[in-house]
């Protein structure tokens, strides 16, 4: 039984009902036509017995190899109990993004734990991110101190934080659609903070349509997401067709703190603007 169903003391009380986690078959069935592909780079992906042969021949996981990838990144639950991070997402990706995702995907627990105010739970993260921000070569360039010398916070690149960002919202639209999202859409990654009327917008159509769903959980990771589509009189509405989609809109809330405002849009329509 799933997460959201509907039950009894005695068990399930509904028959078809179907969780928040656990899917209805007819998805299952599509999500695993789609796994022989990156959900990240979209490469034909080579089955794991294949894979660990030629890892045997060449004492190398070939890059193509498939793995099984974590949304969000495991260093993000550092310090919480391992029930945390039990239920997260996974979706089918090649070694190489999974390896070179792995190396920039530090950056974003270590803004999260810099910026823990308090909270118990957060103590191992923060104790790793600041470890690791004294670690590295410029870290003096990135402290922000006020006049008399103490230090009152780092700098973050933001093109730094984008992979990480992309690679998540990239692995919530494949377990959401069960497929991959193609190159087809260009995605762009807003400010929450910035209050332009552009934003509220987004973020107004998104809690219409949507309720947050959790990997792991709801303390670290949470999001909402929808397809969108035109209606009469050029508005913009739900759908769940990815056909008829001509975008897409996406929260995500990292640690209840940070959040991000993800819109993809396909390409051919962009460009029908600029023309
Ligand atoms: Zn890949």
């Amino acid at each position: 039984m799933g997460k959201g169903d509907i039950k009894t003391r005695k068990g399930k009380l509904f028959r078809g009902t179907y969780g928040v986690r656990r899917r209805p078959k007819r998805y299952k069935s599509a999500k695993a036509e789609n796994k022989n592909e990156c959900t990240y780079c979209g490469v034909k992906l080579l089955k794991k017995n294949k894979a660990l042969q030629e890892e045997k021949n060449t004492k190398r996981y070939p890059d193509n190899g498939i793995t099984k990838d974590h949304v969000p990144q495991k260093c993000l639950f550092e310090g919480y109990p391992p029930g945390y991070k039990v239920n997260r997402i996974t979706v089918p990706s090649c070694h190489k993004c999974n390896r070179e995702f792995s190396e920039v995907e530090n950056e974003l627990r270590d803004l999260i734990g810099i910026s823990n105010d308090k909270d118990e739970l957060q103590k191992g993260l923060t104790t790793k991110s600041v470890r690791a921000i004294l670690s590295i070569p410029n870290s003096q360039e990135r402290l922000v101190k006020d006049s008399k010398g103490k230090v009152r916070g780092v700098v973050f690149d933001k093109d730094t934080l984008l992979p990480s960002h992309l690679k998540n919202f990239k692995g919530i639209f494949y377990e959401e659609f069960m497929t991959r999202i193609t190159e087809s859409f260009k995605i762009f990654v807003l400010d929450t903070k910035s209050k332009s009327n552009f934003e509220e917008l987004v973020v107004d159509f998104i809690d219409k349509n949507c309720n947050w769903h959790e990997s792991g959980h709801r303390d670290i990771f949470q999001y909402k997401i929808s397809l969108i589509k035109p209606a009469a009189k050029g508005e913009l509405v739900k759908t769940d067709s990815i056909n008829e989609a001509v975008g897409v809109v996406c929260r995500i809330q990292y640690h209840k703190k940070f959040e991000i405002l993800i819109l993809a849009t396909r390409k051919r329509i962009l460009k029908k603007r600029i023309h």
